[in-house]
């Protein structure tokens, strides 16, 4: 199995993922929000490249889940008090992430 957090590019908001270990690909509606995210699990570091709106941080698989809730919930504190992220790369990916949506 293959389990980790991810942000929704929307309203910043963390979430836990569990997902079968040959699934490439997180498909999910933020619970928040109601956005909806379509993302790659990469487990590779450092990729460069356009800034990723959606983060998606795998952890191992013995993580027992009381320590991913754990994580979501300071991880959720923590955006909460730094300032916006830039809103420009904001805006266009969300209107590029609409085009896709059914
Ligand atoms: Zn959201």
């Amino acid at each position: 199995m293959k389990q980790g957090l991810w942000q929704c590019g929307q309203c910043r908001q963390w979430w836990i993922y569990k997902v079968q270990p040959h699934t490439e690909r997180l498909n999910r509606e933020c619970l928040r929000c109601g956005q909806r995210v379509r993302a790659t699990i990469d487990r590779r570091p450092g990729r460069r490249g356009r800034p990723a709106t959606v983060r998606v941080e795998q952890r191992p698989s013995y993580t027992p889940h009381s320590a991913l809730e754990h994580e979501r919930q300071a991880r959720n504190k923590h955006w909460r008090r730094r300032p916006a992220i830039d809103e420009f790369t904001r805006a266009s990916k969300l209107e590029e992430w609409q085009v896709g949506i059914e």
